[in-house]
């Protein structure tokens, strides 16, 4: 009925929502509610009106690009209206019946979709398995290359390497692409110009959304203003469909801002991780994904059986918490899992709470 972090309400009973993308809880963030209501008034429009290159595009639109770019360190960015229409838009434009996409296996499913409408020749590699790719890059010989990879993984909450790919796409005349959906706005940001030292260099094309962190609704592409005016010119995803309400724009700016000038939110999210990551492990659960320990607000727990998962998620709800049991053909069959998101607008003791109800299903056992 109502509510995002930290809680939820179903059938007038409230859940704590460890399903959410919220990261920093600025879905419902007083003072970005107050710039809206803010926003509105000064607006005084909601819808945009028409596509961005009918007249559809305005000052807040343009506001916000510039915002973005300065955010990744990137040349220019263009605003899209969804995270799968940005990553459509550009894989579309770009690529086409001559060039190979290298796609990581566990990329998201906009991507498989773009590659798939873009008629190329797409080439998967095993998931971080760089020394795979790098064995492919050689082997398939194709007059355009485009590596594509999410930053972080939304299902096993593990992070690619970007900088072994950027060697790769390098040594291998590669462009490279990064869906940093589930980073963007977090101390895990890809590229952040903010955070000392900036690792440079950067990928080409560098995709963030508005629905994870951000707490609104929409997405970006940030790279060389070549590609951003490629992209005005040919994403059709871009070109047909209408823009953002100028509202939104206006918003998704401020909260934007707020990510890269103000930490509180993100160390307590940082905080809530450790917290959670630290109480399961010493449970003794399967926490992460194996490669490292969980170091994003995307935390799996292993469980195995689609009937346990279900079973542990379906205790977890009668007890008041909300978590997904992930399963086939999301992931793969005999990986279903537990997937707790956390966000900083989780307490110290919401995290305890779901600590204790998962300590007694481990008993149970
Ligand atoms: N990329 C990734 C990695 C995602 O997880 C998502 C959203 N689930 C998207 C892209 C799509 O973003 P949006 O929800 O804005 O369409």
């Amino acid at each position: 009925e109502k509510g995002v972090t930290p809680t939820i309400t179903l059938d007038g009973k409230d859940y704590v929502n460890f399903a959410s993308n919220d990261y920093l809880g600025l879905a419902n963030a007083p003072a970005l509610v107050q710039h809206f209501q803010d926003g509105m008034e000064k607006i005084a429009q909601i819808g945009s009106g028409a596509s961005h290159l009918i007249t559809g595009h305005g000052v807040w639109h343009d506001s916000l690009a510039k915002s973005l770019a300065q955010a990744t360190g990137f040349e220019a960015a263009l605003t899209f209206s969804t995270g799968y229409m940005a990553n459509v838009g550009v894989i579309q434009a770009l690529a086409n019946k001559d060039t190979a996409i290298f796609s990581e296996k566990l990329n998201h499913a906009s991507i498989v979709d773009g590659a798939i409408l873009s008629r190329a020749k797409v080439v998967r590699f095993n998931h971080r398995d760089y020394d795979q790719l790098e064995a492919l890059l050689r082997q398939h010989t194709a007059p355009q290359k485009l590596i594509i990879t999410d930053h972080i993984f939304s299902m096993d909450g593990t992070i690619a390497d970007l900088s072994i790919l950027q060697k790769l796409a390098e040594n291998h005349a590669c462009a490279l692409m990064v869906d940093d959906a589930h980073g963007f706005g977090l101390p895990y940001q890809a590229y952040s110009p903010f955070q000392l030292p900036f690792a440079t260099p950067q990928a080409d094309i560098y995709v963030g959304t508005f629905g994870k962190a951000i707490g609104t609704s929409g997405a970006f592409v940030a790279g060389s203003s070549e590609l951003i005016d490629y992209l005005i010119n040919f994403s059709r995803p871009y070109i047909y469909t209408t823009a953002l309400p100028p509202v939104l724009a206006y918003v998704t700016e401020a909260s934007v801002k707020l990510t890269q000038t103000d930490s509180s939110r993100a160390d307590r999210l940082l905080a809530n991780i450790d917290h959670l990551v630290t109480g399961l492990s010493v449970q003794g659960w399967q926490v992460g994904m194996g490669h490292a320990p969980c170091q994003t607000a995307i935390i799996p727990v292993l469980v195995g059986e689609n009937a346990l998962a279900i079973k542990l998620a379906e205790t977890l709800k009668s007890a008041g918490f909300w978590v997904s049991a992930i399963r086939p053909p999301t992931v793969p069959v005999g990986m279903a899992r537990l997937r707790f998101c956390v966000s900083a607008n989780h307490t110290s003791e919401h995290i305890d709470d779901v600590l204790a109800m998962m300590k007694l299903s481990r008993q149970k056992l």
